[in-house]
């Protein structure tokens, strides 16, 4: 019976591979951190991860998840609203609200989740959606799950933003969407337009914070911090899987009769397992240490700073970032893996983007600074750059 469509995957796959798309996964046998080793036996200095607080192998973390294991055991076994709703989800929940200055928040296994689960039971065929053409895959995904009016607008426009409203003013209610950062240029969402715009035009707001929370702002509260709106956006969803540790988990945080109303009916919570407690019970631990101080973040955005002052004074062209990634422009999709594959055989390992990641002509390759990195991995990164890119004629 399978022989048929057997044949049309291996056509696919084939297809996929001969245009260079086919994704190769690199095997790590160590803990995720600034130096980790794959499976070739080879040691590498990890500039692509989203660790971006370097927590991904924390101690403290660790310690929090071992105890809650022993005190709450593996697994739940059932969703939030059956029997899997624990203490821990709730203290959880309350920690991520009083850092986001939010009302209330709802856990997901994952942030795709809660993307996916927020806007079917918000709104319908009344309202509108106003989404920014370079928002996530999730986001793109959650809209479509929802029968409201759809309107995009050119990525950070604010002109065609402005448009959308006024069309959109056909709708009962808007809502508009954005990444709080674009994980391709590492530009952070002009939130303070996007906030006068949806004063204006009676829009409320809904900011991913994925790339942002725990990253952007002096404490790292996200691109409400950024724009001194702390408190003042509707909804707000991120990911424990990057900056916060790194495991897995997402949630959405906002004003209370939103998240009441997700908890009613918001289908990846309602039908999806409960996040083990050692989870719930790390990221606890871990809001705790983001509201006793600012070390890491001052970390992060010192090594950022530093990492792309020296990139630009050896003349690389670095895309403006405002948060931890940075784009290495190399313009040419062959260049921007030759130069990937000479990095790692050097021991640095990055990533080389090119269309359809990002627009034709636009090949680059991203870096992702952490406050896991020292000055000598930054500086050992940038060597490696220099030499490489003068050995390809990239820079002089
Ligand atoms: C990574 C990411 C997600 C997905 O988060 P997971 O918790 O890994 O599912 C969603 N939105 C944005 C903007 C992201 O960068």
């Amino acid at each position: 019976m399978y022989s048929d469509f057997q044949k049309h995957l291996q056509k696919e796959l084939q297809a996929i591979e001969e245009a260079g798309l086919y994704k190769n996964e690199r095997i790590i046998t160590s803990p995720q951190q600034a130096t980790i080793k794959v499976s070739t036996g080879q040691e590498v200095l990890n500039f692509c991860a989203n660790n971006y607080l370097g927590l991904s192998n924390d101690k403290e973390l660790i310690k929090a998840a071992k105890k809650a294991l022993d005190s709450h055991g593996y697994g739940m076994s059932s969703v939030r609203f059956i029997c899997g709703t624990g203490d821990l989800h709730k203290e959880l929940e309350a920690r991520i609200s009083e850092f986001f200055g939010t009302e209330d928040s709802i856990l997901y296994a994952s942030c795709f989740d809660a993307n996916g689960g927020v806007f079917e039971p918000l709104l319908n065929e009344q309202d509108a959606i106003i989404s920014d053409a370079l928002n996530h895959a999730s986001i793109i995904d959650g809209v479509r799950l929802c029968k409201a009016q759809r309107y995009r607008y050119a990525n950070a426009d604010m002109e065609e933003l402005e448009n959308c409203l006024k069309k959109a003013q056909a709708q009962r209610h808007r809502l508009i969407v954005t990444d709080g950062v674009f994980s391709m240029d590492g530009n952070v969402a002009p939130l303070d337009k996007i906030y006068e715009l949806a004063n204006k035009y009676n829009a409320m707001i809904m900011v991913d914070e994925s790339h942002s929370a725990g990253v952007v702002g002096k404490t790292g509260r996200g691109t409400t911090e950024v724009f001194d709106l702390h408190g003042k956006i509707e909804i707000i969803t991120g990911t424990l899987g990057k900056a916060f540790g790194g495991a897995i988990g997402g949630f959405t945080t906002g004003r209370k009769e939103i998240i009441d109303m997700l908890r009613q009916r918001s289908r990846p919570y309602l039908f999806s397992n409960s996040i083990p407690p050692m989870i719930a019970a790390a990221g606890i631990r871990m809001f705790e240490m983001m509201s006793e101080n600012n070390v890491l973040q001052d970390k992060l955005h010192a090594n950022t700073d530093y990492f792309v002052a020296k990139m630009q004074a050896v003349g690389f062209d670095i895309k403006p970032t405002q948060s931890a990634i940075c784009a290495v422009m190399l313009y040419d999709a062959k260049l921007s893996q030759e130069m990937a594959a000479k990095l790692l055989d050097k021991g640095i390992y990055v990533t080389g983007f090119y269309y359809p990641v990002v627009p034709k002509g636009e090949a680059r390759i991203r870096v992702q600074l952490s406050a896991g990195h020292e000055i000598v991995h930054l500086d050992k990164c940038i060597t490696a750059f220099t030499e490489i890119g003068r050995e390809l004629g990239v820079i002089a």
